[in-house]
């Protein structure tokens, strides 16, 4: 069987290809190696620039608004409202469920597989069985296709960074992402539904979510009595490296393409506006890996910049920075939210 397009991966990102690539007019399989509702740790926050590409896709998930951010310490916090519309707080299985249904409406062929083999020649692509022009691999953060078609590059073994998240059944109380900033991680609340709200936390390996938690008084009192609503999960380490995003026909899409940091709450949005440049690569247009570096320029600089200020002594001055500079704090925001 020969297709235009295989994504390898059913992830938002692998769905949003899939979704894409079919909008093009292209035959589309995709293979992702579970066949149930996926849920994954994330902080959930769609920001003000994911909903327009989702909602170009005909994608539309439920969720709470997302005003802004609240930069927060033991003695103040900075708030800033988004000036270009407003983000989503949506459920992992929420936004899976929507691109999956999306993804079935526009005929998106699936096949429940592991991937362990690619084969790539001048003019397409071999994998699970299936002949296509081209290889979409949006297979995550340890990307499996990364590695089989010799793009992994190793990331840093020093001060390396996973993130934890768990839900719980409390109403939320603000519509700003809040982000708590300790001493050694960075504790994200983001409202899911009107009655749960999502904990994501980002540290170091040994980081202890329950400890974590105790040591923010204000977060202990809103937590306390609140029923966990999901079991805690995991991700890591976050800084991943791909030699370059592509190799011939078979194109790095999402956190299989590289990865910095969880810390400015990119990820997704960043994995559609990809899917969106590997689509035109497919089809004619820009070649992908210009277009993928200038669509994750501001996320690779200012992530990077940031993760490493707060690995550094600077980091307890990150909050009063940002309450003392809300012009340089908001912009930078903006231009990640945008
Ligand atoms: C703690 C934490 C907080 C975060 N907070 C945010 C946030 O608030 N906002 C935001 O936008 N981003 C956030 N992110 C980042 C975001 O979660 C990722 O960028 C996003 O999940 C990337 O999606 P993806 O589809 O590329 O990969 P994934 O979601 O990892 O999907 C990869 C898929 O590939 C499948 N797969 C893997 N190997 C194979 C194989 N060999 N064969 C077949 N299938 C395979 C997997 O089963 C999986 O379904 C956060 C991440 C973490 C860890």
């Amino acid at each position: 069987m020969s297709v235009d397009v295989v994504v390898v991966g059913g992830g938002p990102v692998g769905l949003a290809s899939a979704i894409e690539a079919r909008l093009a007019g292209l035959t589309v399989t995709l293979i992702e190696q579970r066949d149930d509702t996926i849920d994954k740790a994330c902080g959930e926050g769609l920001m003000p620039g994911a909903l327009p590409l989702l909602a170009r896709l005909g994608v539309e998930p439920e969720g709470m608004p997302l005003r802004g951010v609240s930069y927060r310490d033991a003695h103040r916090h900075a708030d800033y409202l988004f000036r270009g519309g407003i983000g989503r707080g949506v459920r992992r299985t929420t936004l899976h469920s929507a691109l999956t249904r999306r993804a079935e409406e526009l005929g998106v062929e699936r096949v429940t597989a592991k991937v362990e083999r690619v084969d790539a020649d001048a003019t397409g692509v071999t994998v699970a069985g299936l002949r296509a022009g081209w290889l979409f691999a949006a297979d995550g953060l340890h990307s499996p296709v990364r590695r089989l078609i010799g793009l992994e590059r190793p990331g840093p073994r020093r001060a390396r960074r996973f993130g934890l998240r768990q839900h719980f059944a409390v109403a939320p109380w603000s519509e700003l992402i809040e982000v708590y900033w300790t001493r050694r991680s960075e504790v994200y609340i983001t409202p899911v539904a009107p009655d749960i709200v999502g904990v994501a936390m980002l540290g170091g390996s040994r980081t202890d979510f329950a400890e974590t938690v105790a040591g923010i008084p204000e977060l202990a009192e809103r937590l306390t009595g609140a029923e966990p609503a999901s079991s805690l999960r995991g991700a890591g380490p976050f800084r991943q490296r791909a030699a370059r995003p592509s190799k011939g026909r078979v194109l790095l899409v999402g956190d299989a393409s590289g990865y910095v940091d969880a810390i400015t709450g990119e990820g997704l949005r960043l994995g559609f506006a990809q899917a969106r440049v590997a689509v035109a690569a497919a089809t004619g247009g820009p070649a992908y890996d210009g277009q993928w570096r200038r669509v994750t320029r501001d996320f690779r600089v200012l992530t990077s910049g940031l993760v490493g200020a707060a690995n550094s002594p600077l980091r307890a001055g990150i909050v009063p920075a940002a309450s003392m500079l809300p012009g340089l704090y908001g912009a930078v925001v903006e231009r990640l939210a945008r």
